[in-house]
């Protein structure tokens, strides 16, 4: 398959979860991760026409943002990010997804010269492997980063266990759902906390049905493109 078949796939996958869904395409946004890829390969997202894409490694991020057009791009910073990179990228970003620690909003707010949209990352299920908050942190995190001018928390993010069911899955998407409506209803003016940043390749239909409103996509536009 090229990179527009796997495309029109993907599209088709995000329009028959939102009708199922009963949710309109416009409330599901799909960040192409271009982690790892070729900046051609990005060239021919951009001219199938994403604008949303998000890589994971400072250097990944400043060669493909010097590379790509610059008008019309937003740029999104997923994974873990080393407090001492953050003045490398904070500027050069429209989205954060991996604010989990304070230490980290510190240098944030510090670094950034204007309010940067951040999801606070957390860890539904637990799992002693990944990054995130636990669920019960993260309220009273997100309360803490009222005096952070330069941080605004636009939601929250999560990333399923790797072998989980679809029945866990949706168990996942839908306990980080009710957290962020937790937080949204907090009503609080740093924080309005209206999306999630939920679904990869193998799971972002579950999402979407369970109010994903940015998906994570990467190997899913890239499958088979070597042969
Ligand atoms: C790599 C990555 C993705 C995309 O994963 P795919 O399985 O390739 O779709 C999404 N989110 C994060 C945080 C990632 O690191």
């Amino acid at each position: 398959m090229t990179i527009e078949q796997n495309c029109r796939k993907i599209e088709s996958t995000v329009e028959a979860a939102c009708l199922t869904a009963g949710r309109k395409r416009e409330e599901v946004t799909v960040v192409a991760v271009t982690k790892t890829k070729p900046v051609e390969q990005v060239e021919e997202l951009y001219r199938l026409g994403y604008r949303h894409f998000a890589e994971n490694r400072p250097e990944g991020l400043i060669e493909k943002q010097t590379t790509l057009p610059q008008e019309d791009i937003y740029w999104h910073y997923i994974g873990t990010l080393q407090t001492r990179k953050v003045k490398q990228v904070i500027n050069r970003i429209a989205y954060f997804h991996a604010l989990d620690r304070m230490s980290l909003a510190k240098e944030i707010n510090e670094r950034a010269e204007k309010p940067v949209s951040c999801f606070v990352q957390v860890n539904v299920t637990g799992e002693s492997s990944k990054h995130g908050l636990s669920p019960s942190e993260a309220i009273p995190f997100i309360k803490s980063l009222e005096g952070f001018p330069n941080i605004t928390v636009v939601g929250l993010m999560t990333m399923a266990p790797i072998d989980a069911t679809d029945v866990e899955l949706c168990r996942c998407f839908k306990d980080l759902k009710i957290i962020q409506e937790q937080v949204a209803a907090l009503n609080l003016a740093h924080a309005p906390c209206t999306e999630t940043s939920m679904g990869m390749s193998q799971d972002y239909p579950i999402a979407i049905a369970e109010g994903a409103t940015f998906v994570r996509v990467g190997s899913a536009f890239f499958a088979e493109t070597e042969a």
